[in-house]
């Protein structure tokens, strides 16, 4: 008799998969047969398990858009094949990737989990194993022959998060990620225990893959006392289509007028300003403070409750399609994949 699901294991590489260089002591990928002798429990599930290596498996700091391509391209090929895909990952730059799939696959009905681990996993304490076991468990699981989860997801230390809301925070916990403006999607105990409310519902189109990213895109984090010189070679930075604007609390910026005149003018040139703001819980309101009315009126585009990652990796992917800079905007402030709380659904949650 065939196995109850299907699931097709991606291994980019991470700690997960690493092991320690005799020499010179420095944590270095190995393929993927080495991990899979690791983990003998994977041959006792009820799930058929079929894995692709990466040739040249990498630590996620080397993570890159090109690689983003690959894997929805694998997604995409192995769509129909699979009930699910679990992408072992390095944890470094894990919520770009989750948050890039995100965009890059629209329509998705099955779910795309990516897990990875704090310690490798030949060490006798690592959280890999957990961490494997239980992401290839939810890829596998269906209810009345449907996938439970339909989204991209992270796996990591009992919970499971939507991916566009992750950022990581911590690099020496097992508890390594944080998704601060979006409760966790399941926790697995004893049971899985799934968020039903606030997963994904998947809305019966067929899937699309948005293989076109566009990184022209520089980033300004404000402090006090930042220097118009610097401020001013960022916004002016050769190629750059948008600026995403780091701003303190609730979306709030100097009010100084040389910098505003700076945002102004790059606006006025048609590059996009999205701001998000420093603190890692809570949202954007522009037009709470004076700092922040004045970006409202010249045409910067709150990014809400968008984390640094979601922020972006959907601008690389609205500007992947060719928009003029007012339909990057009016996209930017809509929900595309769960990745931002509208305006409009906060109200109805009070
Ligand atoms: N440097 C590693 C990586 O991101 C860390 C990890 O896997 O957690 O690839």
């Amino acid at each position: 008799m065939g196995k109850a699901a299907s699931v097709l294991l991606i291994y980019t590489g991470g700690t997960i998969g690493m092991m320690q260089d005799a020499r010179s002591r420095e944590l270095k990928p190995f393929d993927f047969k080495a991990l899979s002798r690791q983990i003998p429990e994977l041959s006792k599930f009820d799930i058929e398990l079929s894995a692709i290596a990466f040739n040249e498996p990498i630590d996620s700091s080397n993570m890159h858009p090109r690689v983003w391509q690959e894997l929805a391209k694998l997604i995409e090929k192995n769509y129909s094949t699979f009930d699910g895909f679990v992408i072992l990952h390095g944890s470094d730059t894990m919520s770009f990737t989750a948050s890039a799939l995100s965009f890059m696959l629209e329509n998705l009905a099955k779910p795309v989990v990516l897990t990875g681990s704090q310690l490798p996993i030949g060490v006798i304490r690592t959280d890999g194993k957990e961490n494997l076991i239980t992401a290839i468990e939810i890829a596998a699981a269906k209810e009345k022959g449907k996938p439970v989860v339909s989204e991209v997801c992270i796996y990591f230390e009992y919970k499971l998060y939507r991916g566009n809301r992750t950022f990581k925070y911590n690099s020496a916990h097992f508890d390594a990620f944080k998704s601060p403006n979006y409760p966790a999607l399941a926790e697995a105990g004893v049971n899985i225990q799934y968020n039903y409310a606030a997963l994904t519902k998947p809305n019966g189109k067929k899937l699309r893959v948005h293989y076109e990213l566009n990184n022209d895109i520089a980033v300004l984090k404000l402090f006090p006392g930042i220097s118009k010189k610097i401020t001013s070679s960022i916004i002016h930075s050769p190629g750059i289509k948008a600026l995403v604007i780091e701003t303190f609390g609730a979306g709030n910026a100097s009010t100084e007028p040389w910098f505003i005149n700076e945002l102004k003018a790059a606006i006025q040139k048609g590059i996009v300003i999205l701001n998000i703001t420093q603190c890692r819980e809570g949202r954007v309101i522009q037009g709470m403070y004076e700092t922040s009315s004045q970006l409202k009126k010249m045409g910067v585009v709150s990014g809400a409750d968008l984390t640094f990652e979601s922020a972006v990796t959907k601008l690389m992917f609205l500007l992947g399609q060719k928009l003029k800079p007012k339909q990057v905007q009016d996209q930017l402030i809509k929900n595309l994949r769960g990745e931002l709380t509208t305006e409009v659904s906060l109200q109805l949650h009070q």
